[in-house]
C-alpha cells in the first residue's frame, strides 16, 4: 500500500539501482542514459526500457489499485422489483491459466500478463518464446525460487511442447503471437471451451499528412520504426502520404538516421539485430523479391544478421512487402492523393494492431480516427500508447481479441461474478409472480 505511483513519464522505481528519487529523476531518457555502462550497447537501453521498466510500471500500478479494483461493484441499477436487495458484481479468479508468450520481448510478453494473473488470484503456467533460450532459461529458473512452486509454473519448449500442453485443460489460455499460431491455439481451447485472449500482429499503418513539421515527424516515425530493429508488434509497418510530403520526408528520414545511428548504422552501437537467422533471411528474401524501389539503406549482413534501416518507395499492392506483417527495420512508404483514398486502402485490409496519423491538423487526425477501426491508435507519434497502463492494449478482428495491461489485464483474468442477495421485505411485490397465473389480467 505505500507502493509510489507510477507512469510512463517518471519510470520511478524502487530498485536503488535505477535511483529513483523521484524529485531528481522526473526523465526516464536522461536517468537511463546516465545508469549506462560505457561498455554495453544500445540493446541495454532498448531492452530496460522496452523489458524492465514497462514491466516494472505496470507492477507497481497494479499494487496500487489492486484494492480498488478488488472491491465488489454496488454501483447497480435496480428497478422497483430489486430495490430492497443487495445487486454486486465480485471479480473472482478463471482458475488456472496458461500464458504463451512470443520472442519480441520475451520478458515483458510473460511477466506483464502474469502480473495482471496474480493479481486476479488465478495459478498460471508460463510458456516463453522458445526463440530467446537466455531468457526462457532465466525464467525457469528465478519464477520457481520467488514464487510458489504450487501455483506457478514454467513450461520450457518450442511447438511440440506447446501443442502437449494444450491438450490439457485450462481456465484462460493468453497466447501472444503470430496470426497462424493462433489458429491452432483457438482450436486445442475448443474440446475444453476455453475462453482466450489472442495478441497477435498485423500490419501497423502511419498516415503522415497535412500541415506538418517533417523533421519532428521523421524523428518519431525513425524511433518507433526502428525501435528494437523493427521487431515491434505496434511498429509502424508502412507509411501513407502524398508525393510531396513524401518528398520532404526521404531527406529528414536521412537526417534522422545519420543523427540516431552515424553514418553506418552497422558499426555503431544503437542499431540491434535480427532476433535469429531464419528471420533475417525472411527478411532479406522480402527485399530482394521486393519490386519497389530502395531510397535509404538496403544493405544487410549475413554473419551478424544486419538489416540496415531501410526505406523504399513504389512498391506494388501485391509485394510481399505489402501483404505480410514486415517485422523488421524495412519501411515502404506509399503514395496517396488524398486521405480518403488512404482510409479506403486501410479499411480494405485486415483491422491493424496500431494506427498512427502524424499532423498538425487536428481535423485529420479525427478523420482517419473516425472512419478506420484498429486496436490501439496514436495521434503524432508512434508505440508510446502502449505503454500506459490506464489504456487496454489489444488488438480487433485478425490483430487479435481481448485486451491487458493495468486494470484491463486485471479484468481479462478474472469472472465477473453477478450477485444478487434477494430481501425477505415486499413480499406483496413479490406474490404478483406467483401461481396460478390465471387469477391476473396483464391487459395484454
Ligand atoms: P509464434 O506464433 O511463432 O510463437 C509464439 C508462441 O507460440 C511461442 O511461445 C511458440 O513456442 C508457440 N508456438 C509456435 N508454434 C506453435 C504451434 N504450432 N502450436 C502451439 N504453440 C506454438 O510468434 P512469434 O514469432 O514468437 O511472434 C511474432 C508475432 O507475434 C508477430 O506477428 C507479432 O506481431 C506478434 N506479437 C504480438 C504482440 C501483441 O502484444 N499483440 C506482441 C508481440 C508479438
Amino acid at each position: 500500500s505505500r507502493a509510489p505511483r507510477f507512469h510512463l513519464n517518471t519510470y520511478q522505481t524502487r530498485d536503488p539501482r535505477f535511483n529513483l528519487n523521484p524529485y531528481r529523476t522526473r526523465d526516464p531518457w536522461i536517468h537511463l542514459k546516465s545508469y549506462q555502462d560505457s561498455s554495453t550497447t544500445h540493446i541495454w537501453f532498448e531492452s530496460v526500457l522496452s523489458e524492465i521498466q514497462i514491466t516494472l510500471n505496470d507492477l507497481y500500478f497494479a499494487i496500487e489499485n489492486l484494492r480498488t479494483w478488488m472491491q465488489p461493484e454496488y454501483n447497480i441499477g435496480k428497478n422497483l422489483a430489486t430495490r430492497m436487495d443487495e445487486c454486486f458484481i465480485r471479480r473472482e479468479p478463471l482458475g488456472v491459466v496458461l500464458i504463451i508468450g512470443a520472442w519480441n520481448y520475451p520478458l515483458h510478453l510473460i511477466l506483464l500478463p502474469l502480473v495482471a494473473a496474480i493479481a486476479a488470484g488465478n495459478c498460471v503456467i508460463l510458456k516463453p518464446s522458445e526463440i530467446c533460450q537466455a531468457t526462457e532459461q532465466l525464467l525457469a529458473e528465478l519464477i520457481p525460487k520467488y514464487l510458489s512452486q504450487d501455483c506457478y509454473a514454467v513450461l520450457c519448449g518450442g511447438a511440440e511442447e506447446t501443442k502437449s500442453l494444450l491438450k490439457n485443460r485450462f481456465d484462460h489460455i493468453f497466447y501472444t503471437g503470430s496470426q497462424a499460431v493462433a489458429r491452432s491455439i483457438l482450436l486445442a481451447a475448443a474440446p475444453h471451451l476455453t475462453p482466450v485472449t489472442l495478441e497477435l500482429g498485423g500490419k501497423s499503418p502511419c498516415f503522415i499528412y497535412g500541415r506538418i513539421d517533417i523533421q519532428k515527424a521523421a524523428r518519431r516515425l525513425c524511433w518507433s520504426k526502428f525501435f528494437n530493429t523493427g521487431q515491434s508488434c505496434v511498429a509502424p509497418d508502412y507509411v501513407l502520404c502524398t508525393v510531396e510530403t513524401r518528398d520532404a520526408l526521404l531527406p529528414a528520414i536521412q537526417e534522422t538516421l545519420l543523427s540516431f545511428y552515424g553514418s553506418d548504422p552497422g558499426e555503431g552501437p544503437d542499431m540491434g539485430r535480427i532476433v535469429t537467422l531464419r528471420h533475417w533471411r525472411r527478411l532479406v528474401d522480402m527485399l530482394r523479391k521486393s519490386k519497389g524501389k530502395v531510397v535509404i539503406g538496403g544493405d544487410s549482413r549475413e554473419e551478424d544478421k544486419y538489416i540496415a534501416p531501410t526505406v523504399l518507395v513504389d512498391v506494388p499492392e501485391a509485394d510481399s512487402l505489402m501483404q505480410e506483417e514486415i517485422f523488421g527495420p524495412i519501411l515502404p512508404i506509399l503514395t496517396i492523393e488524398s486521405l480518403e483514398e488512404g482510409i479506403d486502402y486501410i479499411n480494405r485490409q485486415e483491422k491493424p494492431l496500431a494506427l498512427y496519423v502524424f499532423s498538425d491538423e487536428s481535423s485529420v487526425v479525427s478523420t482517419v480516427l473516425n472512419n478506420t477501426s484498429s486496436g490501439g491508435f496514436c495521434g503524432n507519434d508512434g508505440i508510446v500508447h502502449m505503454a500506459l497502463p490506464g489504456l487496454p492494449f489489444g488488438g480487433v478482428g485478425a490483430s487479435g481479441m481481448g485486451s491487458y495491461h493495468g486494470r484491463w489485464g486485471f479484468e481479462t483474468f478474472s469472472h465477473r461474478r453477478s450477485c444478487m442477495n434477494r430481501s425477505w421485505l415486499l413480499e406483496m411485490v413479490n406474490v404478483l409472480r406467483y401461481p396460478p397465473y390465471s387469477e391476473y389480467n396483464l391487459g395484454w
